[in-house]
C-alpha cells in the first residue's frame, strides 16, 4: 500500500513530504522508557532546544526491566535511569521539566487514569508540538511503546476538551501537532544535520543501556552504535539531501 494516501485522517496527501517545521514555542516529548525520547527524537529536540524552544520530557515507565543481570537491584536501576534521563535532557539542551509516572516498565497499560495524567502534563507545559512513539507502528513488539503511543494520542485529545477530567482545575490546551517517531507511514522529516553529536551524547548519558540496548560494552561497541545512529540518520538525510535527520508521521488536525 502507498503511503500518505488521501483520506486518512491527519496525513498528507500521497507522496506529500512535509519538512523542517519553525521552532515551537514548548514542545513535550512522551517516551515510554528512559532513552525512547532521545532515540526517536533527540536531533529534532536539540535542533529546537538551541533556537529557544523549551523542550519537556514526559517518561511514563520507570525502565526497571532495562538490564540482562537478573540479580540487579531494580530500584537502584530505577533512581539510576531517572538521573541518567534528566542527563541526557541536559545534553540535548532541554531547559525544561522532566516527568515521571513511575509505571512498572513491561507492564504500561492504556487506563484512563494514565490518560488524565498525560492529559494532565499536556495542560501544565501547554506544547506547541507533542512527539511521541507511533502505536500504530506495524509489527511492533514491545507492549509499553504501543501504550505510550496510544496514551500520547488519548492524552492531547483529552488535554484539548474541558469535559475531560474538569477536577484537575487546569485550562484545556490543544497543541498543534502531534509528530511519532518510528512511524508507519512517514509524512514528515526533520534536519538534524547540526544536532547529531547533542544527540549521542544524549544516547550516551543512558550509561546503564550500553550493554542492554546499545550494545556498547567496550570502546569498539560503542564506535559501532554511534556509527549505526550516524548512518541511521544520514540515510534518512538523503530522502531530502541532507546530511542527517529524523523522520515523522505528522498529524496537524488536532
Ligand atoms: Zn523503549
Amino acid at each position: 500500500m502507498a503511503a500518505n494516501e488521501p483520506g486518512q485522517p491527519g496525513l498528507s496527501a500521497a507522496g506529500e513530504l512535509t519538512r523542517d517545521r519553525p521552532t515551537p514555542a514548548v514542545a513535550l516529548a512522551i517516551g515510554a522508557h528512559p532513552d525512547d525520547v532521545e532515540f526517536g527524537c533527540g536531533g529534532t529536540l536539540a535542533k529546537w532546544a538551541a533556537a529557544g524552544c523549551v523542550v519537556h520530557h514526559l517518561v511514563c515507565t520507570d525502565g526497571s526491566k532495562g538490564s540482562w543481570d537478573a540479580s540487579a537491584d531494580t530500584s537502584a536501576l530505577v533512581a539510576t535511569r531517572q538521573d541518567e534521563q534528566r542527563a541526557a535532557a541536559k545534553a540535548l539542551g532541554a531547559t525544561g521539566t522532566v516527568t515521571f509516572l513511575d509505571q512498572v516498565d513491561g507492564e504500561l497499560e492504556v487506563t484512563l487514569a494514565l490518560r488524565g495524567a498525560v492529559a494532565e502534563v499536556i495542560r501544565r507545559v501547554r506544547p506547541e508540538v507533542v512527539l511521541g512513539h507511533d502505536p500504530w507502528k506495524r509489527y511492533r513488539l514491545h507492549p509499553d511503546h504501543r501504550s505510550a503511543g496510544f496514551l500520547t494520542c488519548d492524552g492531547i485529545v483529552a488535554a484539548r476538551d474541558p469535559h475531560f477530567f474538569p477536577e484537575q482545575g487546569l485550562a484545556p490546551h490543544r497543541p498543534s501537532a502531534l509528530l511519532l517517531w518510528e512511524a508507519d507511514e512517514v509524512n514528515h522529516i526533520e534536519d538534524v544535520t547540526g544536532s547529531v553529536d547533542a544527540k549521542l551524547a544524549a544516547l550516551e548519558a543512558h550509561a546503564s543501556q550500553f550493554e542492554s540496548t546499545m550494545r556498547a560494552v567496550d570502546d569498539s561497541g560503542l564506535a559501532e552504535f554511534r556509527q549505526r545512529v550516524r548512518g541511521r540518520l544520514a540515510s534518512h538525510g538523503e530522502r531530502i539531501g541532507v546530511g542527517a535527520a529524523e523522520t515523522f508521521a505528522a498529524i496537524t488536525d488536532l
